[in-house]
């Protein structure tokens, strides 16, 4: 018998696993996919040697993860690199929105909001690993650092309209909009903020690094590790039923809650099935990978240089959109996020071609056909980008749970970050990590603290698990 199961390779199964495996325990996890890595898979899907990132492709988060930290994954072929520019929100006007990497650099370009954004992201940047233990974890226990915990934790509570507003200049507000809309969250909620915060603090300190040969080299980099230390993986085994599962003393479940209920049906006790089967999903992404030649034209010059650019337009704007979503309908123009990871990793491009990453928010479950309402957008601030185009791929919100069965609808961050599921997880105030079935865990990304290639929730499960073991 191994010691340990856990279903799903994601990174968080894979960070559950390996924490596990670091302390000597028998790990197998079991990928329902032909290929590891969940939502950090990257391949070719227009032309070959075109490399694109099938999921996640910018990681502030993951690049300042205590967890992935600890483990020198740099042996196992990880590396870090950093575009020129972080992210830059264009307006129509030809202005944009320009965050770099340097708090002061930012502040600068941001003219007369400059002030605002030093006193919002001087401070706990500088302490952002410090932060970090606090910040990527179970919101509900003792802070190891509360004064830091508080001076970040304060802006978070408001609204991100409320915050955006603080600033005076229709660039800095838009800058923190598009990144606040992260989320997936109505602009107007309390605590819309908080992950905007949480994404811009970390990358202020890390930047918006993307992983060299793409995010599959995160997963990749963790899988050997845990090869290393005598853990096993099988791929294409998709756990239906608690009978598929081998016996083990630990179960650690990389999945939707509501999957985890359909597994385990009556074992599991009717406070948590109620919970899990309640849990509520966010709205869905419609993505499209292009191959470009000779790059998008941007009018505003930053974002030619830039690895991330937001396309949605004023704070007004990109508020009106996401509220639309939550409604059920596409806006006309939908916020777009672009990744131009090549800037960074030039191996991705074939000569002059390059793949750019895009995807836009839309309802969950939505049945259309987003592709040209990305590429107007697109058009929009660079004019003259359609003629470039060589090839598209397109993954609907209707595929995305194919692919991956964790994104419900189209959810890909594996819930609504409402404020209860997004301060306590799934379960309220129980445990987030326990499934109330003693010896089995969830640990994807449903729970604290949520998104991410970061691998914390993974850890934090496999951490709980041990401390019961
Ligand atoms: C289009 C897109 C863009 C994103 N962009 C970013 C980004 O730029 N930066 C960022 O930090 N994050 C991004 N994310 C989010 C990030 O990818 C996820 O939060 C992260 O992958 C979650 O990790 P996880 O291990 O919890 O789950 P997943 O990565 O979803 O992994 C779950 C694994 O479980 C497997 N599985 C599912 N059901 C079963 C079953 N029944 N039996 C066996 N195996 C099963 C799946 O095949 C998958 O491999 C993006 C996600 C998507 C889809």
């Amino acid at each position: 018998m191994t010691d340990a199961i856990v279903v799903g390779a994601g990174p968080n199964g894979l960070a559950a696993a390996v924490t596990l495996a670091r302390q000597g325990l028998s790990v197998t996890v079991l990928e329902a996919a032909d290929t590891i890595g969940g939502g950090t898979r990257s391949g070719e899907a227009i032309l070959p040697g075109l490399l694109h990132d099938h999921c996640s492709a910018v990681h502030p988060m993951a690049v300042g993860s205590p967890f992935l930290n600890d483990l020198d994954l740099a042996r196992h072929g990880l590396r870090w690199r950093l575009p020129e520019i972080d992210c830059v929100h264009p307006l129509d006007d030809g202005t944009a929105g320009v965050l770099h990497r340097s708090v002061e650099e930012t502040a600068t370009a941001l003219g007369r909001d400059g002030r605002r954004w030093r006193q919002l992201f001087a401070g706990p940047s500088a302490a952002y690993d410090e932060l970090a233990g606090d910040i990527m974890g179970p919101q509900l226990r003792i802070p190891r650092h509360p004064l830091l915990l508080a001076r970040f934790g304060l802006p978070a509570l408001l609204p991100a309209t409320a915050l955006a507003r603080l600033f005076a200049t229709e660039q800095a507000r838009a800058l923190f909009a598009g990144v606040a809309a992260h989320a997936f969250q109505p602009l107007h909620h309390p605590l819309s903020s908080s992950i905007g915060l949480g994404i811009l603090t970390a990358g202020h300190r890390h930047g918006w690094a993307v992983a060299e040969g793409g995010s599959r080299a995160i997963t990749d980099a963790l899988a050997a590790l845990l090869t290393e230390l005598g853990g096993t993986i099988e791929t294409g085994v998709r756990v239906r039923a608690a009978g598929d599962l081998p016996p083990a003393r630990i179960t650690m479940y990389d999945l939707a809650p509501t999957a985890v209920a359909d597994i385990l049906g009556e074992r599991l006790p009717p406070r948590s099935a109620r919970a899990y089967r309640s849990y509520r999903y966010g709205p869905g992404a419609f993505k499209v990978d292009f191959a470009v030649e000779g790059g998008v034209p941007w009018a505003a010059g930053a974002a030619r240089r830039a690895g991330t650019v937001h396309l949605g337009g004023t704070l007004a704007e990109v508020a009106a959109g996401e509220r639309e979503i939550q409604s059920g309908r596409l806006p006309a123009r939908p916020f777009v996020l672009v990744g131009q990871q090549y800037l960074a990793d030039p191996a991705r491009s074939v000569g002059d071609i390059h793949p750019l990453w895009t995807y836009a928010h839309v309802p969950n479950g939505y049945t259309g056909d987003a592709t040209e309402a990305i590429t107007a957008q697109i058009e929009r601030y660079a004019p003259g980008f359609r003629e470039r185009v060589v090839g598209t791929a397109v993954c609907s919100t209707a595929d995305f749970p194919v692919y991956n069965p964790n994104y419900v609808g189209g959810d890909i961050l594996t819930g609504a970050k409402t404020i209860p599921q997004l301060l306590l997880g799934p379960r309220g105030l129980a445990n987030p990590y326990r499934t109330g079935l003693p010896g089995h865990y969830l640990c994807s990304a449903a729970t604290p603290p949520g998104p991410g290639a970061h691998g914390m929730c993974g850890y934090h499960a496999a951490r709980t698990a041990l401390a019961a073991l």
